[in-house]
């Protein structure tokens, strides 16, 4: 017996293999298997299994993975659907939609025995330094680790593992233990009364915690407990054994208050039916929901998930980011409780792996997830929403380079499903796709119960710099707004794209400025840790004291980032309570939780911050949204620099007066007059849709053209040159219905060490392009280019 496999690599072909015999009736199609494939072993995913001897002999499989299929048929063919689509080889589809090996399978452990402790650290007095059983006590005796972080750290280490476990000296141990409450700490973990102990024989701290869980019905967080009990952690692992209390690992999801159930607005109680009837029908049906920031939208998706449970079916939910719209995922937790699934990226591998197999078993019928949530093992799929689908994260910026919204509509179409895609700014092409009757476009035009939208106003810097001869970050209106808002006790929003200090270091003396030595971009000064830094590859220096080009001391700092507005609100309002959001102050993905949460509570006053701050949230006591600079993107040379500043400016003015109280958006720009900054300050999607739309009708550009861009790196710059000429003589003349531009640089030269070049095609026929297109691609692989050096975006959603 054979089985096929498709294996991650950039070849676009599946392997046979043969089964040994223990596995003969065991691998399915969808199973992954681990396979020999040159001097490597692999994973891969089984696509079919036969009786077919390949000519010139098989090798056989290693390994059984998955015991179950990971992928059901109707997964793997929209895996295959991706692969097509966007030129990219199967097995790296299908590695990407599968879960890590540990989500499913139940990984392991090592740590170090007593025996193992006493030789590490004998062994350390020697000097075999290169010794790979060394070594690995070494790692191990600073913390228990799991066999592929090992492997990472030394490739021999399954073996030496073995060794070490045969001698007594390490201990393996299933990561399920990870789950185990009792070993977790207090801050996650939540109590709850079971009983009273038959016997009356308690220690003291047990049973004051007991009398008090008693008298206090309910879950609660044990490290809140502490403060009022004293050894209330202790206390509640000891009850917990025995059966006295039941102990809980939080879910790191913020969950909402109970909401009251609310009537429908008119509104949404129309666009309700028609999509509830739809859903009812049990076919495809694609809703396009345009509702203005405020309308209700996740009402009517909650209600539509509602309907698909009452029919048996599942629910598949894609928010752009978690972390950043907790109160979202709370509301979903709250609304169906165990019957939700979150794919979260701050779960840690277990419970991912325990959100996962719930949804494969139908235990859990709603799934929440990011863009990967697209490929959520649910079965019987009524309906997908995909919430802010303008949302750039929803491309993937690696291969396979799939959008998961496009996805996402394919998936729906292939099951027979309802989708929903929601936004205050839906993209151009889904608008586009709407007006051409592909989706049923659903608008909701108002705020809920009146609420008014907020009323923007722009502010030209040039004339406030003629007024004030001051070249200030804030105008005087804004200084003004903020000032207010804080002897009002409301909250001010603040937005500006651009993280650390200022833009960038330069010398006044000759004009030079300070670049990243890896990538052709200027560092970014980051006055907290008094270093620049290089946004795409992480390089960081120290500030140099004298010019490096010309040695004059006039160093200068040109721009202004998220840590700069920060400073200068402290200074201006030093009694305002301040919080920052960028990737600077937000490492773990659960301190953006922290950081919302506390300005939900209205801890802060004033929340500054990238564009993170701009998606989705509904913070009621918000009043002001002032955007510091609206200019950052539309100097970017990228087609869509007018969508994305318009989305975001749009987005953030719709912070501004979700609650009682109404709002007021300031727009600080030097471009008053820019399309893009002019309709979004008066909330007008219709008119910004037809201007735009027309801009990309003469320039041939999406939704009139399909797009390709075709990108060349190389760490050798004369190779990567030469790869470049050469691809863009094999598309001269251009196939007809093309139309190729480039090769040039790439917008950014230089990323990583790596010289850029890229083509951009651009098509009237979608199949004529993907035919050149993976032309290109079989020509490179023939060509041995290594894995990386060519990279395929189709559909790209940024040229940068
Ligand atoms: P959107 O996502 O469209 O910007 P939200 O879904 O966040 O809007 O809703 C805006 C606000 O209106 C939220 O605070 C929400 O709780 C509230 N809301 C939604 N629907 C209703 C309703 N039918 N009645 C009262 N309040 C509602
Ligand atoms: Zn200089
Ligand atoms: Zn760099």
């Amino acid at each position: 017996m054979y089985c096929d496999v498709s294996l991650p690599v950039p070849l676009n072909q599946a392997f046979t293999y043969l089964l040994p015999e223990t596995l003969r009736h065991r691998v399915q199609t969808g199973c992954r298997v681990l396979a020999p494939f040159g001097a490597r072993k692999l994973t891969g995913v089984v696509l079919r299994v036969h009786h077919t001897a390949p000519q010139g002999g098989a090798r056989e499989i290693l390994k059984l993975i998955d015991e179950e299929p990971v992928l059901d048929a109707g997964l793997l063919k929209l895996g295959a659907w991706i692969a097509d689509y966007y030129c990219a080889p199967l097995g790296e589809v299908l590695r990407s939609m599968t879960p890590l090996a540990g989500e499913v399978r139940h990984s392991k452990v090592y740590s170090l025995t007593d025996s193992g402790r006493d030789s590490a650290r004998q062994l350390f007095l020697s000097d075999a330094e290169d010794d790979p059983a060394l070594l690995i006590l070494k790692l191990l005796d600073s913390r228990p680790s799991s066999a592929s972080y090992l492997i990472r750290k030394v490739p021999t280490a399954a073996r030496v593992l073995k060794n070490l476990e045969k001698k007594g000296l390490v201990n393996v141990e299933d990561l399920d233990s990870e789950r185990d409450p009792l070993r977790a700490s207090a801050a996650r973990l939540r109590v709850e009364f079971l009983k009273r102990p038959d016997d009356a024989k308690l220690p003291k701290a047990e049973r004051e915690l007991l009398s008090f869980l008693e008298l206090h019905p309910g879950a609660h967080n044990l490290k809140q407990l502490e403060g009022t009990l004293k050894a209330a952690s202790t206390a509640a692992r000891a009850l917990a054994r025995r059966g006295l209390v039941r102990l809980e690992t939080e879910s790191p999801i913020y969950v909402e208050p109970e909401t009251p159930s609310r009537t429908l607005s008119a509104h949404q109680l129309s666009a309700y039916q028609e999509i509830e009837s739809a859903i009812v029908s049990g076919t495809f049906h694609a809703f396009l929901v345009h509702g203005v920031t405020g309308s209700g939208k996740t009402e009517i998706y909650l209600r539509a998930i509602d309907a698909c449970l009452a029919l048996g079916k599942s629910a598949l939910l894609l928010v752009p980011e978690i972390a950043l719209t907790p109160a979202m995922a709370g509301q979903f937790f709250h609304r169906f409780g165990d019957k939700v699934a979150i794919l979260h990226s701050a779960f840690h591998d277990a419970e991912r792996a325990e959100q996962w197999r719930r949804l494969r078993e139908g235990k859990a019928r709603v799934a929440v997830g990011t863009r990967s949530g697209v490929f959520a093992p649910l079965q019987n799929l009524g309906l997908i929403v995909v919430d802010e689908e303008h949302d750039q994260s929803y491309k993937q910026q690696e291969t396979p380079r799939y959008h998961g919204r496009d996805v996402a509509v394919v998936r729906a179409r292939d099951a027979g499903a309802c989708i929903i895609l929601g936004s205050a700014t839906p993209a151009l092409e889904s608008r586009y796709n709407a007006e051409r009757g592909k989706f049923r476009l659903i608008e909701l035009p108002e705020r809920i119960a009146q609420r008014p939208m907020p009323d923007v106003t722009i502010i030209d810097t040039r004339q406030e710099f003629l007024e004030t001869r001051k070249n200030a970050t804030f105008s005087r209106s804004l200084v003004d707004a903020i000032g207010a808002r804080l002897k009002n006790g409301e909250q001010t929003m603040l937005l500006l794209n651009r993280r650390g200090f200022s833009s960038f270091v330069t010398c006044r003396a000759c004009g030079h400025r300070v670049e990243c030595p890896n990538c052709a971009v200027t560092l970014t000064f980051h006055r907290r840790d008094r270093r620049l830094l290089c946004h795409y590859c992480d390089h960081a220096e120290k500030v140099p004291s004298v010019c490096p080009n010309c040695h004059s001391d006039h160093i200068q700092f040109v721009g202004t980032g998220s840590e700069k507005v920060e400073e200068e609100l402290h200074q201006m309002f030093p009694e305002a309570r301040i919080a920052r959001m960028d990737r600077d102050t937000v490492s773990g993905k659960r301190h953006f939780e922290t950081i919302l949460q506390g300005f939900r509570e209205h801890n802060y006053d004033i929340l500054v911050g990238t564009q993170m701050i701009a998606k989705g949230h509904d913070i009621p006591n918000v009043t002001l949204v002032g955007i510091v600079s609206a200019d950052v993107g539309l100097g970017m040379p990228d087609f869509r620099a007018a969508e994305r500043t318009f989305q975001l400016l749009t987005q953030a003015a719709g912070r501004a007066g979700r609650g009682d109280l109404p709002g007021i958006v300031l727009i600080q720009t030097i471009n008053p007059e820019h399309y893009a900054v002019r309709f979004a300050a008066a909330q007008d999607y219709q008119k910004f849709y037809e201007k735009e739309l027309q801009f990309r009708r003469v320039m041939r550009y999406p939704p009139f053209a399909a797009l390709a861009n075709v990108l060349i790196r190389n760490e050798n710059q004369e190779q990567a040159l030469q790869w470049a000429a050469e691809i863009g003589r094999r598309l001269n003349p251009a196939p007809e219905g093309l139309k190729v531009l480039g090769p040039a640089e790439a917008p950014v030269a230089k990323i990583k060490s790596e010289f850029r070049y890229q083509l951009l095609l651009k098509a009237t026929d979608r199949k004529k392009l993907n035919m050149v297109l993976k032309d290109i691609h079989r020509w490179a692989a023939e060509n041995k280019w290594r894995q990386g050096a060519l990279v395929i975006d189709v559909d790209p959603v940024s040229l940068l």
